[in-house]
């Protein structure tokens, strides 16, 4: 199984950090989880395209991670000839919100199927809305999901993907809790999305300081990891986004509390499990 970083930002624009959104691939199977700002340039540089994914999930409905839903769903159509149908799973909400896409993309449906003789209908999407708890399959890996807790954004759902005996567990924005604890279990890698709280205290603007009651922080992902046998953590998202010669500061936070691998994401940064 393979874990590609399509987008390691956070809402705050980066020109080096795509939105947040975490690829697995394992066997034939892609999985794409959430979809920030510029993934689909970013699934172009993992060589590969929407028309390949067997399904988005999706964690929670913030902007950051699903912005770039509206490309992802009109390039698999494009791209597929318009043949095939990508399935999204979502919490409560992410029918209407692709609903709302599909509207909105209305002119541009309406062109290309005036244009291109192949197209006869515009996309197809299956939403399907799950309730955190649910475990369903896509191909040959097994989707497991838990509450997370990243309120006033609610429902939040994380993932477990696991594909034989091999396991992922992406969380997506959350506080250390039991469901993060359940999904990230003696998973081979549980990426997480971080900020440095002792930096973003720091900062005298109120909207900061706001997102530290929803976020994990680096050694509360840490702290996390080693409470339930994970073997390697993989940061995502950070605020702030750190610099290259940040890194090794970053990472030996984590350390202090983790003894397993420790890895600073970057975009398309890989891990094979
Ligand atoms: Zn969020
Ligand atoms: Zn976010």
């Amino acid at each position: 199984m393979d874990v590609v970083l399509t987008g390691t930002g956070s809402p705050l624009p980066d020109p080096n950090r795509a939105g947040p959104s975490t690829l697995v691939r394992a066997g034939k199977t892609c999985i794409l989880i959430d979809a920030g700002r510029g993934v689909v340039m970013r699934m172009a540089g993992a060589g590969l395209f929407p028309s390949f994914l067997a399904a988005v999930l999706v964690t929670h409905l913030h902007s950051d991670h699903i912005c770039a839903l509206n490309d992802v769903i009109t390039t698999h159509w494009v791209m597929s000839q318009g043949s095939a149908t990508l399935t999204v799973y979502g919490p409560a909400g992410i029918a209407q919100f692709v609903e709302r896409q599909m509207a909105a993309l209305e002119a541009d449906i309406g062109y290309r199927i005036e244009h291109h003789d192949q197209l006869t209908e515009g996309p197809k999407v299956d939403v399907i809305e799950i309730e955190a708890g649910d475990s369903f399959q896509v191909n040959d890996i097994t989707v497991s999901t838990a509450p997370t807790q990243h309120s006033p954004a609610r429902p939040t759902i994380g993932f477990r993907l696991e594909h034989e005996g091999s396991v992922a567990a992406i969380v997506g924005d959350t506080l250390p809790c039991d469901g993060v604890d359940t999904l990230a279990s003696n998973a081979d890698v549980y990426v997480q999305t971080v900020i440095r709280r002792d930096l973003v205290e720091l900062v005298p603007i109120e909207m900061l300081q706001d997102i530290l009651d929803y976020h994990s922080g680096v050694i509360e992902a840490a702290q996390t990891g080693a409470r339930v046998g994970v073997k390697q953590i993989v940061f995502t998202h950070m605020v702030p986004a750190p610099s290259p010669d940040q890194y090794s500061e970053w990472v030996a936070r984590a350390a202090e509390h983790f003894d397993g691998e420790i890895v600073l994401g970057e975009d398309l940064t890989t891990i094979t499990i």
